[in-house]
């Protein structure tokens, strides 16, 4: 298991421990990042969707659909979709606490997940992202989208 490895491992504990953090950690929300939008040399999810009304991306995967809320990343001192603790990734991708390792045909194909769960931690930092609290309503808001979520996936 690589670094970035054990870090995923080590906050997927954390959550499933009930840890009440109300923002994901920064480099949590780096990879993320990476995961939702890639980089120069990893390619953007295919589920990623551009706003049509807020001017920002949205998961397209995930059934929510576009609204201020599911607003993956707003820079600033906003609080966003990403800097939520627990959140799930219709693709169980790194950096989300749904987070499932590669499996071997994945491997193999080398698909984006592998290239996500090899890439260098240390450049990690390069992804500038904000690291905001949420106000009272955010935070309200983001629960219950995670509760609805939670109940509709299968046990
Ligand atoms: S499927 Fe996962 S990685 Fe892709 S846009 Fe949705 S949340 Fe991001």
């Amino acid at each position: 298991m690589n670094f970035l490895n054990k870090c995923i491992a080590l906050a997927m504990s954390l959550d499933s421990r009930g840890f009440t953090n109300k923002k994901a950690f920064v480099w949590e929300k780096q990879l993320r990042v990476l995961s939702c939008f890639g980089n120069e040399s990893i390619l953007p999810c295919s589920n990623l969707l551009k706003s049509e009304h807020h001017g920002g991306h949205y998961c397209g995967g995930c059934g929510c659909g576009d609204t201020p809320y599911t607003q993956l990343l707003v820079y600033g001192k906003s609080y966003s979709k990403l800097d939520y603790p627990y959140l799930s990734c219709p693709l169980k991708m790194p950096g989300f606490s749904n987070y499932e390792p590669a499996n071997p045909k994945e491997i193999e194909e080398n698909n984006r997940k592998t290239q996500i769960e090899i890439y260098d931690i240390m450049e990690l930092d390069k992804i500038i992202v904000s690291n905001p609290d949420p106000s009272d309503v955010e935070y309200q808001v983001f629960e219950k989208m995670a509760k609805i979520k939670s109940s509709q996936e299968p046990k």
